[in-house]
């Protein structure tokens, strides 16, 4: 094989006295100097529109890193142009000369622009260096890095068989038109992988970053075109949702979209895409990762201290902010009074602040309007009959956007923070009766429209057995004895099932397929 199979990235510990300590500790003090001014890039210009939007430290509000500037109609228009003008060079690419590009992007991604980058996602998206680091400088390379070894595995295999006097090949092609890519705040690695995933495959990308996220993006793209991406193949234009939106979903180029974001925000974009659908040369591929309801769910036989440690990381890794975070947890009643004092006690070892003090295992959430969101959940739980907060409920927002690692215990398993995606440090706990492991798996699996991850906690291989079986549809992502977070490239590829999205397994071959087209060839001697 010409790329060879990928380790995944390793991740550095940041300790105190290592130069990649330092090293990053100067990148911060860059950011903050520079007052960056990020244009959007069509075609390869930079373009900038005078209509800008400021980049503010989600944790220290009075804290701006700079400016971004906004495409309107025009841009998204010349956008589009540009895309399909570089198309007709990039479809023909060879497919190895597409991976060079983007190895040669992976090695500076994680290379010359690991600080800049981990230093960008820290200050911009409110994340610690642990979480900054398996983001942007990890699983953005792995993406890369696993994708082109699958793209390879793609090429080079030939699934078809040819009798004597034929040849029958199975041909690859581009789609007809352009991928646009939109990506959610939270992380790099999404919104870096969802242009480049079908840029690889030989399409010609759109990409509006989320309004939140437009800093450590931009490095990435920045990186792209360092490592020679040609102009016009990913065109960089962050926009307002619902202008870019009625200007893509009515191109008669448009050909797909790779998207990550709310079940609200796909399903309004599908039925503008269904309406459309006349005006398109084909239909549309449509993958996309929404939301989720994850769970962990536990057996009396678990590891109690295992237990813990999945509860805290799966719910209070970057304050909850993840499609995949722990939001509710099942737990034999007998168990509960066990294990509450310990992790209690282990809540309140947390210390919550700027990513800056390295010691901070939380920092804010994204914005105002998640604050708020997530507030009101808390305010609904204080207010509930059926429902009580047991650890943290607090907020503060006079510096930043902070929310206490909070706790909210109902013995009703139908209770609005059992169901509702909340993307919050905020974990609901139902106690269920010891004797209804069976049952209580079959409402846990009723419970939520969702179907993205999940995690059985037992030492009992019946156990674990029938959770299996019962939770199937319930989880594109499962986890025995582990929290259901951080899935890693190339090892445990991550999609969601049911309301979670169309299960294309981000950073695996099944992705890949979705952005081509294939023509099947006989020929006859
Ligand atoms: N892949 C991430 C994880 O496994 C979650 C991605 C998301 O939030 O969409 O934790």
């Amino acid at each position: 094989a010409r790329v060879p199979l990928p380790t995944n990235e390793p991740v550095y510990s940041y300790a105190p006295g290592t130069v990649e300590r330092e090293k990053l500790k100067e990148a911060i003090k860059e950011i903050k100097s520079q007052q960056i001014e990020i244009p959007l890039i069509i075609g390869g210009e930079e373009i900038k529109t005078g209509n800008t939007r400021e980049i503010v430290e989600p944790h220290n509000k009075s804290s701006v890193l700079g400016v971004y500037h906004v495409a309107g109609e025009k841009e998204i228009k010349m956008a589009i142009e540009a895309a399909m003008e570089a198309s007709k060079k990039w479809r023909e690419y060879d497919w190895v000369d597409r991976a060079a590009i983007f190895l040669k992007a992976a090695e500076l991604l994680s290379g010359k622009y690991r600080y800049l980058i981990n230093a960008a996602t820290m200050l911009s998206l409110s994340k610690n260096i642990f979480q900054a680091e398996i983001d942007s400088a990890c699983e953005l390379t792995d993406f890369l890095r696993f994708n082109l070894y699958y793209m390879q595995k793609i090429y080079e295999e030939q699934p078809l068989y040819s009798p004597r006097g034929t040849w029958n090949i199975m041909q690859y092609r581009p789609l007809e038109g352009f991928v646009f890519a939109v990506p959610p705040f939270n992380f790099v690695s999404i919104s870096g992988n969802l242009p480049t995933a079908p840029a690889m495959m030989g399409n010609v990308v759109l990409w509006k970053p989320a309004s939140s996220s437009v800093y450590a993006p931009y490095i990435f793209m920045k990186v792209l075109q360092e490592a020679g991406l040609p102009d016009g193949v990913i065109n960089f234009i962050p926009s307002k949702g619902s202008v870019v939106g009625d200007i893509v979903f009515s191109s008669e180029y448009f050909a797909g979209i790779h998207f990550t974001g709310s079940v609200d925000t796909f399903n309004k974009m599908w039925k503008m895409m269904a309406e459309n659908l006349p005006k398109y040369k084909a239909y549309p591929r449509i993958v996309g990762e929404t939301g989720g309801k994850d769970y962990i769910f536990v057996h009396k036989s678990a590891n109690t201290k295992k237990l813990i440690t999945a509860i805290i990381r799966g719910a209070y890794e970057y304050q909850g902010q993840k499609c995949s975070a722990v939001s509710r947890v099942y737990l034999p009643k007998s168990m509960w009074n066990d294990i509450k004092d310990e992790l209690f006690s282990e809540i309140d070892k947390i210390k919550m602040g700027s990513p800056e003090d390295f010691t901070n295992f939380m920092n804010a959430v994204i914005d105002e309007e998640a604050y708020k969101k997530i507030v009101n959940y808390i305010e609904y739980a204080r207010s509930a009959s059926d429902a009580e907060i047991i650890k943290g409920g607090g907020y503060d927002d006079s510096k930043g956007w902070f929310v206490e690692p909070t706790i909210i215990y109902t013995e009703n398993p139908h209770f609005k923070t059992m169901e509702e995606e909340i993307f919050g440090p905020v974990v609901t706990i139902y106690p269920y009766e010891d004797d209804k492991y069976v049952e209580t798996l079959h409402l846990c699996d009723q419970t939520s429209p969702y179907g993205l991850t999940g995690a059985i906690f037992s030492e009992d291989r019946d156990a674990t057995r029938v959770a299996l079986d019962i939770l199937e549809g319930s989880a594109g992502n499962f986890y025995i004895n582990d929290k259901p977070t951080g899935a890693v490239v190339g090892q445990q590829p991550f999609g969601g099932a049911r309301a979670s999205g169309t299960n294309d397994k981000a950073g695996s071959h099944l992705n890949l397929l979705r952005w081509i087209t294939p023509r099947a060839i006989k020929e006859n001697f």
